[in-house]
């Protein structure tokens, strides 16, 4: 295979994945029809309405609940990254997934350019522009669920008594300070950047191949549609993340 090919003199690997690698584990691209996420209306997710509104936190807390309840686990387009790192072939993934699969499945350093489902955090008591301005307190997300089990619809802050929210980054929500900064140095280190499951379409995420080849990388595309950057990409692999990806490493690494 021409992957395996391209790949075989890697030592750089670096991973680029949006929802594409995550669908083999069940979880529903945010966008595709009757998944968890498009039972609940978008406009709920907006991180004003979530500070304004405890009715809208509550529903927010309810989705997260209904989230966690399916027993998500990584699949091989997961393996198959947490592997080369392990191989000392791969220097980590910079995801768009808040699902903490990457992790799951063994991958040691992971940017995740949108947060993560797996802890929640303080965002203050009101806080402005789209930005956390807590007291630093967070937990992983099982603390809020234990509140929810107690029967606090809206739990607070245990230190500050502020809002907490899932520590994701919400439709008008400022990224984490610092976050694009570790992605595109993790990228520009790439000597083979592979993207996964992910159209490039929006920002921060439209930015980072460029800076992988503006750093001499070579930039490869897995994808079931086409991106804007297949153009300027030395190999495109239409199909799914896990089905691309498995056989390719079981033949890279035996
Ligand atoms: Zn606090």
């Amino acid at each position: 295979m021409e992957l395996v090919e391209l790949l075989r003199d890697a030592r750089a690997v670096v991973g680029f994945t949006g929802a594409g690698v995550s669908t083999e584990s069940g979880i529903p691209d945010f966008r595709s029809p009757g998944g968890v996420w498009t039972r609940y209306d978008p406009r709920n997710f907006e991180f004003d309405r979530y500070v304004t509104d405890p009715e809208v936190r509550a529903l927010s807390w309810e989705m997260r609940t209904e989230f966690f309840a399916e027993p998500w686990a990584p699949n091989r387009a997961h393996l198959a990254f947490a592997r080369l790192e392990d191989a000392g072939r791969c220097l980590g993934v910079v995801t768009q997934n808040i699902d903490g699969l990457h992790q799951d499945a063994g991958s040691r350093t992971v940017v995740e350019l949108h947060g993560t489902a797996r802890r929640v955090m303080c965002i203050g008591h009101r806080p402005e522009y789209g930005t956390p301005a807590g007291c630093g307190w967070d937990a992983p997300h099982t603390w809020a669920f234990e509140r929810l089990d107690a029967g606090e619809a809206d739990p607070h802050c245990p230190r500050c008594e502020g809002l907490v929210k899932s520590s994701t980054v919400s439709f008008g929500q400022q990224l984490f300070p610092g976050v694009v900064d570790a992605a595109s140095d993790l990228v520009r280190r790439a000597d083979v950047l592979v993207v996964v499951g992910s159209s490039l379409q929006v920002y921060p995420a439209a930015a980072l191949p460029m800076d992988a080849i503006d750093a001499g990388a070579r930039l490869v595309i897995v994808n079931d549609e086409p991106t804007p950057f297949d153009g300027v990409a030395d190999l495109v692999v239409r199909g799914r993340a896990g089905e691309v990806l498995g056989p390719v490493v079981d033949a890279l690494l035996g």
